[in-house]
C-alpha cells in the first residue's frame, strides 16, 4: 500500500475535541485490515532498521501501533501510561498542554540498561508529549534514539523539537 492509500485512509474531523481543530483520526486507518497492517509493518521496517530492542509507545493510541509493531518483532512493549494507571512505583513526567499540563508515567523496571528503546505514537505536533515519553524512557535506563509516528503535523515544530533532543523522527505521512 502506497503512502498516499495510506493517508486516505485517515479521516480529518474538524472542530474536534474544540471548535477550531482538525482533527486527524487513525481510526479509520486500524478499521481498514491491509491500511492497520501496512501501517504496522512500514514502522516495524524502520524499528528494525534503528535496531530496536524495545518499543515503547504512548497511551492510547500509541498502544496501538507499538504493540503491533513490537509483537511483529518480537520484542518487548513497554507502555507509557496515563497517570494512576500502573501498579507500581512509577517514574513520572509532568507536560506542558496548550491550555495546562499533563502527567506521563513509566514503569522503571520495565527498561533493561542500555535497551535500545523506539518510541512510536500516532501523531506528533508540537512533540511536547513525545519528549516527555523520550526522557521518562531515558530515565528508565533506555537508549532513545529514534521515534515512529503515522502522523507528523511538522507546522507545529514537533519533530524538530524531537531532533534537538538527539532523535532521528520517522512518520508515515504529513
Ligand atoms: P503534541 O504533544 O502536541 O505533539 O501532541 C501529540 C499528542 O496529542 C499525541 O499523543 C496524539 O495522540 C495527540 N494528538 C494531537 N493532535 C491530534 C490529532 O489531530 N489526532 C490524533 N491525536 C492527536
Amino acid at each position: 500500500m502506497t503512502p498516499d492509500e495510506l493517508k486516505a485512509l485517515v479521516r480529518t474531523i474538524p472542530d474536534f475535541p474544540k471548535p477550531g481543530i482538525l482533527f486527524r483520526d487513525v481510526t479509520t486507518l486500524i478499521g481498514h485490515g491491509a491500511g492497520f497492517a501496512a501501517a504496522a509493518g512500514h514502522m516495524a521496517d524502520r524499528a528494525r532498521a534503528a535496531g530496536a530492542e524495545a518499543i515503547a509507545g504512548i497511551e492510547a493510541r500509541g498502544f496501538i501501533f507499538g504493540a503491533a509493531v513490537a509483537a511483529r518483532l518480537g520484542l518487548p512493549f513497554v507502555p507509557v501510561r496515563k497517570p494512576g494507571k500502573l501498579p507500581v512505583p512509577v517514574l513520572a513526567m509532568d507536560y506542558a498542554l496548550e491550555y495546562g499540563t499533563d502527567t506521563l508515567e513509566v514503569d522503571p523496571g520495565a527498561v533493561e540498561d542500555g535497551q535500545n528503546v523506539v518510541l512510536i505514537d500516532d501523531l506528533i505536533a508540537t512533540g511536547g508529549t513525545a519528549l516527555a515519553a523520550v526522557q521518562l524512557l531515558r530515565s528508565a535506563g533506555g537508549v532513545v534514539t529514534q521515534g515512529l509516528f503515522v502522523i507528523d503535523l511538522p507546522d507545529l515544530g514537533g519533530a524538530e523539537r524531537l531532533r534537538e533532543a538527539g532523535l532521528a523522527v520517522d512518520a508515515l505521512m504529513g
